[in-house]
């Protein structure tokens, strides 16, 4: 029987009643319907990489779509003007980093910054994944769902997408309240995604967004530079800071062929060049890179009403953001916000760290949280617990879980 644990990159979470891989689109609209008309709990799954997972026997159906096709159905249309938009097309269980890969390849500029970031396509318009810089809002041109509400087919566009840092109207239909299912339509949203149409722009280089991958890159922010070297760049940055999944997951059975071979094999070539040990069980591959089985960022970054931001310490950073009310407030950073309160890379509670607990804060990351080998749900949620207390006590400020939380209370 198939756990969450095999199939979330965190790796915890209990058994699922019935796990269905439907390799067409009218059988996943099937496989969705079918578990909304019998009223079972639905947890339509991608990569498993932003999803926490409670040790309980999950009662109703996991659906994940065994599509993965990506097509270009401008190829062959004569490029007019200076138009130099193309539309790739891509199901929603094509892996995000295949896609990535496949249009940095094809000479495309729009994604390649959102490098590395695990999960599927589908997904990736739920939260509006986005890193360095770049988000996947801007290259979405439509969105091909199934309404559970209405049970039909539709195509959202942005204006109906209502895109936000970490946010769109697919995650809005999932809250009530931060953090707080809605009464329907949570673990999935109102909308499943079939499949995703991007608009992106003819163009073997791309623009440097963001500090951190300018130094890496030795340019200034706003540099034009090489997709290609744009992608191997972000891989290599995201390495050194554990941000990427651990590829060895693709040989678990429930994983096998979710990702393209020639991508994970790249990926575990990387993995070996950065001086990775080989693991003991003589598989020939990399031992598991604990730091790497999280969640990604577990807490998003807060947007504070300005004078709530004004009660922070003077050195705590601080942006120009909007509020979900649409007023002006100020975002400012999760990661410094756990480390000012004492939680450091490594924390564990109860005076263990990295290297004796079952789940600690990344070495590499404070952000993110992290199964060394042997944790549960309920290891994870006593940590994530910890700093939620940690960082309230210091600074009177609430952190939210970034990954959706399933059977599992981390209100803030
Ligand atoms: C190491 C690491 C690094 C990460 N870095 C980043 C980052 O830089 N930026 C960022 O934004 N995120 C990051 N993440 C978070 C995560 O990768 C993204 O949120 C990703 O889009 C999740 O995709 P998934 O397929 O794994 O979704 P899952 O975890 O499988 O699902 C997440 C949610 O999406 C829903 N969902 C899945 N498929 C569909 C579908 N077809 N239709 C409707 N709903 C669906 C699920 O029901 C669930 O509610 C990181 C995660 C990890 C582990």
């Amino acid at each position: 029987m198939t756990s969450f644990a095999e199939i979330t990159t965190i790796g915890v979470g209990g058994e699922i009643a019935r796990f269905v891989e439907p390799t067409t689109r009218v059988g996943v609209i099937e496989a969705v319907e079918g578990a909304d008309e019998h009223g079972l709990p639905l947890c339509v799954i991608g990569g498993g990489s932003n999803m926490l997972v409670s040790d309980e026997p999950f009662p109703g159906v996991v659906v994940r779509d065994a599509r993965r096709r990506i097509t270009v159905p401008d190829e062959a249309a004569p490029v007019e003007g200076d138009d130099r938009t193309v539309h790739v097309n891509a199901e929603a269980g094509a892996n995000w980093d295949d896609f990535v890969a496949f249009t940095v390849e094809l000479g495309l500029e729009g994604v390649e910054g959102l490098s590395g970031i695990p999960g599927t396509v589908g997904a990736s318009v739920v939260q509006n994944i986005g890193a360095y810089g770049q988000e996947v809002a801007t290259s979405v041109a439509s969105v091909e769902v199934w309404d559970r509400e209405t049970k039909t087919t539709r195509d959202l566009l942005p204006a109906d997408l209502k895109f936000g840092y970490r946010s769109s109207a697919l995650k809005s239909s999932m809250y009530q309240a931060p953090a707080t299912p809605a009464d329907r339509f949570f673990p999935t949203p109102r909308y499943v995604v079939l499949s995703v149409t991007f608009a992106l722009r003819h163009s073997a280089e791309g623009t440097v967004g963001f500090g951190q991958l300018a130094k890496a890159l030795g340019v200034e922010v706003g540099a034009r530079m090489a997709t290609t070297a744009i992608r191997d760049t972000v891989l290599e940055v995201r390495a050194s800071k554990g941000m990427l999944e651990d590829p060895t997951r693709y040989a678990l059975p429930d994983m096998a062929d979710t990702k393209r071979e020639g991508n994970v094999l790249a990926d575990l070539k990387r993995l070996a060049a950065s001086g990775a040990p080989a693991a003991e069980d003589g598989s020939g591959l990399p031992a598991p890179d604990w730091d790497r089985h999280s969640c990604g960022s577990f807490f998003m970054n807060p947007i504070l009403p300005e004078a709530e931001a004004a009660r922070l310490p003077e050195d705590a950073p601080r942006f120009a953001a909007t509020l979900p009310d649409g007023t002006s407030g100020v975002k400012t950073s999760a990661a410094w916000l756990i480390d000012h309160a004492g939680f450091h890379k490594g924390f564990a509670v109860g005076e263990r760290s990295a290297e004796n607990a079952p789940a600690s804060l990344s070495t590499h990351h404070t952000l993110a949280l992290t199964n060394r080998g042997t944790a549960t749900a309920a290891d994870v949620v006593a940590l994530a617990k910890t700093i939620q207390r940690g960082v309230r006590e210091r600074f009177g400020v609430a952190l939210v879980p970034e990954p959706v939380c399933v059977g599992v209370d981390l209100r803030p």
